[in-house]
């Protein structure tokens, strides 16, 4: 006989009075299902959008040579890596892609960590501890700041971008003291003063960790990322870590640095040691879109055209924007639900653009997170700002 259900616990009618208020203020996050196209095109319940809010810079993540490389690596090893690394889940596709990431960034080595957001927390808890000191922007990515507050140790915010902020907090912080910051800042898209703040751990000890999400694949020379394009290698900027699953159009991350660290970060790094393995076949898609992206220069110049035609557009249309030179061109509105508003209407017209409140950014700063691809024709960024005037 089925046992009588029992309601002896109120969880369902405790979390439904948060989510109604949620739902109050504007801030309920809905998730739909999306089809990722070529051409920076999207489709969403069998239509095509033009999508302007991935983190796919480089039109990677649909081109046909990665995900080759994928097919080929799943018929060679299989779905699945079976262990960690430490145990037996680390494979010649690992090791390669970790060579290449190293060669890449001009560091001793490279270590791959299944996302950035694990690779970030690795990093603050293998690194600083009860009594040390994280320093951190006060606008870094949400997982710089899970990372420092894993840590035990004390987290100090600095004003955002602000070089003197940090010099003041640097002087008086105890223990260790690592700084964290965003290269590129994920939903402002402005460039963290680099040099200065490398300047300022050189005069007074601290441990520079530099963030290249945004930065990896669209910055630099050869899309090194924002330090490289600041002129800061290994000994300025030694803690450096990148995600494989943006600009690269993959999966994963990694942190590269001095053998040193790596092998700190392999005995200590517990999202590092405790987990398994991403598959072969990610390393491998990763290896063909990191060639293509160095070789294949046209996509960072025609990414950065599309950038400036947005901004000179936009612009000439009296459309706010904020001060960034990167893929990531917010539109400020402040009110959560004019986003909203906004991103639907703009959807009604065939283009995905997302709106972005709080928490995931201050109140009062909500917006539009338009980005930029390479897989974008300038026509097609000209076709979004005319029809965002229309619509302000
Ligand atoms: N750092 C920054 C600045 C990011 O924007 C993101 C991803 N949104 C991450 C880290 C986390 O990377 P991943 O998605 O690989 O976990």
């Amino acid at each position: 006989m089925p046992r009588p259900a029992k309601s002896g616990h109120n969880l369902d009618a405790t979390l439904e009075a948060g989510l109604a208020e949620r739902e109050a203020a504007g801030l309920y996050r809905r998730r739909r299902t999306i089809q990722r196209r070529p051409g920076g095109r999207a489709r969403l319940a069998g239509r095509d959008f033009l999508d302007f809010s991935s983190n796919d810079y480089l039109g990677l993540a649909c081109d046909p040579r990665p995900a080759e490389a994928a097919a080929q690596a799943l018929r060679d090893y299989g779905s699945g890596s079976g262990a960690a690394h430490l145990i037996t889940g680390h494979g010649p596709e690992h090791e390669a892609l970790e060579q290449e990431l190293a060669d890449f960034t001009g560091r001793d080595r490279a270590l791959l960590f299944s996302t950035g957001y694990m690779a970030n927390i690795g990093i603050a808890q293998a690194l600083a501890g009860r009594g040390d000191t994280i320093l951190e922007d006060r606008l870094n990515h949400a997982s710089l700041l899970d990372a420092a507050l894993s840590s035990r140790a004390r987290l100090k915010r600095y004003a955002h971008a602000d070089p003197a902020a940090l010099a003041e907090r640097l002087s008086t912080a105890d223990g260790r003291r690592l700084v964290m910051t965003d290269s590129v800042f994920s939903m402002d898209g402005d460039i963290a003063p680099l040099a200065e703040i490398a300047e300022l751990c050189a005069d007074q000890g601290g441990w520079l960790m530099v963030d290249e999400a945004h930065g990896l694949g669209v910055l630099g020379p050869e899309g090194q990322g924002a330090a490289a394009a600041a002129g800061l290698g290994q000994s300025e900027a030694p803690i450096l870590m990148g995600t494989l699953g943006k600009a690269l159009g993959g999966f994963g991350a990694f942190v590269a640095g001095s053998e040193t660290l790596i092998e700190h970060l392999i005995q200590h790094a517990r999202t590092y040691v405790y987990t398994t393995a991403t598959p072969p076949a990610m390393a491998a898609a990763v290896r063909r879109a990191l060639a293509v992206s160095r070789e294949e220069v046209w996509r960072r110049e025609r990414l950065a055209e599309n950038t400036r035609t947005f901004r000179e557009a936009a612009e000439a249309q009296g459309i706010p924007l904020m001060p960034s030179s990167t893929p990531i061109q917010p539109v400020p509105l402040g009110d959560p639900t004019r986003a909203v508003v906004l991103s639907r209407a703009l959807e009604s017209k065939g283009y995905l653009a997302q709106a972005i409140r709080p928490p995931t950014v201050p109140d009062g700063t909500a917006r539009l997170r338009i980005t930029l691809s390479a897989a974008h024709s300038v026509e097609d960024v000209r076709g979004l700002v005319r029809v965002l005037a229309e619509l302000m």
